[in-house]
């Protein structure tokens, strides 16, 4: 086997990091070769980091010696190290979320547990983040370490899809390695293989101009194997058309469906009004014409539709006057939480000014 081509670590850190607490969170299904490694390199990239930061390490239900590696390393990792065990394998996206849900920082990274990440790049992300005010900063394997056509191809592919579809244009949606402010993050809740297209469900919550993509290291995959093969790449196409219907449609699913409908009527009516026409018009016989099926056929299917789009429009009220979601997101709310009573315009109040 080639040694590992990591480079030694080079701590550059910006000098003007504003004062945050930062979470890396990883995900980790039999990666027991590569925790050690993970562990030490992480703390190596951030050895002097000016804020308090910690790394959240995901077993995801490992069948391997991952658990107790990651227990070892975590015992002599002067306590930035904490460990969330996960009690069987809810794959790459539920893990994720889980070590989100146990993250403190108001910065959050994910990335990969196997090295194929390198966490050099996180301080320049994060500076890059707080100094711009984005809410997504995401990495881009510009030089990639995999094969072509199995991995670059069908992810180059699905990243010009992704990125017409979604309107948020990054060249490389399946890189784990984000970084991303947390009150944004955590407005979101990840499941399915939800991961790859996170930075499009951000886009529900801000605006494409805070989301910005940074050219990071790519090294091979060295211990352990992937997780996923070409199968993927249809899950990511199913995935994506369901992305496409909530990102337009997540508060007004009536109309898309309703859309559908009043076009297939419209369709059905003129050809019906034509037939009619025909009929007690010109006194001609259309029961054996195959344009009357059309016709009905398409009055049923908008019918079909524009009774789906009202089953779907009262699922998305019950969903949003629930309270359970709000149909907007504020980046301040601990300053409106905070923010004491109303303030009188009286001359008094004015004086002290
Ligand atoms: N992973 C996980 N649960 C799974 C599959 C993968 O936590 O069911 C983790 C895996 O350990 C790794 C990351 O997700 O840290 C990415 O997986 P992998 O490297 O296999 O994906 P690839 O880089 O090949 O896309
Ligand atoms: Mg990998």
């Amino acid at each position: 086997m080639n040694t590992p081509s990591l480079a030694p670590a080079r701590p550059d850190i910006p000098a003007d990091l504003p004062p945050h607490r930062l979470s890396i969170v990883v995900p980790m299904y039999n990666e027991a070769e590569n925790v050690e490694p993970l562990v030490e390199r992480v703390q190596a990239s951030l050895a002097g980091y000016p804020c308090p930061w910690e790394l959240i390490l995901v077993d995801d239900g490992s069948s391997d010696a991952t658990p107790a590696e990651l227990r070892r390393c975590a015992a002599k990792s002067a306590g930035h190290v904490r460990i969330v065990e996960l009690s069987r394998n809810f794959k790459q996206t539920a893990a994720t979320q889980a070590g989100i849900d146990a993250s403190r920082g108001d910065v959050i990274v994910t990335m990969d547990g196997d090295l194929q990440n390198d966490p050099v790049d996180i301080p320049r992300m994060v500076g890059r983040l707080l100094r711009e005010d984005l809410d997504l900063v995401a990495g881009w394997r510009k030089d990639r370490k995999d094969g072509f056509l199995l991995r670059k191809l069908p992810s180059l592919i699905a990243n010009r899809l992704i990125a017409r579809m979604t309107g948020v244009y990054l060249r490389d949606y399946g890189c784990s390695l984000k970084v991303f402010r947390a009150s944004a993050l955590k407005s979101l809740r990840l499941y399915g293989e939800m991961h790859r297209f996170i930075p499009a469900w951000l886009a529900t919550v801000t605006t494409p101009r805070r989301i910005a993509q940074e050219v990071v290291t790519h090294h091979p995959r060295i211990f352990g194997e992937s997780k996923y093969g070409i199968s993927r790449t249809l899950r990511v196409v199913l995935d994506l058309i369901f992305v496409y219907f909530f990102m337009r449609f997540r508060s007004r699913p009536g109309h898309f469906f309703g859309g559908i409908g009043l076009m297939l009527g419209t369709a059905g009516g003129l050809i019906l009004a034509y037939l009619a026409t025909v009929k007690y018009v010109l006194h001609e016989s259309i029961g054996t014409r195959p344009l009357l099926f059309l016709g009905f056929f398409l009055v049923i299917a908008a019918v079909q539709m524009i009774s789906s789009g009202v089953l779907a429009e009262v699922l998305a009220r019950v969903l949003f006057e629930s309270g359970a979601v709000r149909s907007y997101l504020t980046r301040n709310q601990q300053q409106i939480e905070d923010s004491d009573g109303w303030q009188l315009d009286t001359p008094d109040s004015d004086s002290k000014k």
